[in-house]
């Protein structure tokens, strides 16, 4: 296999290890789902460094996380480049 993207999605029952993380990738961080109950969230890296060490592959990654909603331990992880940080500003004017 050559070398993957990061926008390639890791599940916790793939054959192949990833990649492995790293901080300076250009990216925000990772989102993160749950494949049983579709429950998401997105982690900034410096969540993400705080729990795993970097060099960590992808799906050991998926593989360590357990879903808060289901309980579930059937996470896919993408690397997080693009969108809205976790907590937008809310719209507060109306006309
Ligand atoms: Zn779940």
């Amino acid at each position: 296999m050559g070398s993957r993207g990061d926008a390639t999605m890791i599940y916790w029952n793939d054959k192949d290890r990833g990649y492995p993380i790293s901080l300076e990738s250009g990216t925000k961080g990772i989102w993160i789902s749950c494949t049983a109950c579709k429950h998401s969230d997105k982690w900034l890296w410096g969540r993400v460094a705080q729990t795993w060490r970097a060099g960590t592959y992808t799906r050991d990654l998926t593989r360590s996380l357990k879903c808060s909603r289901c309980g579930a331990k059937e996470a896919c992880v993408m690397a997080w480049a693009w969108g809205p940080l976790e907590n937008p500003p809310r719209l507060t004017a109306r006309i």
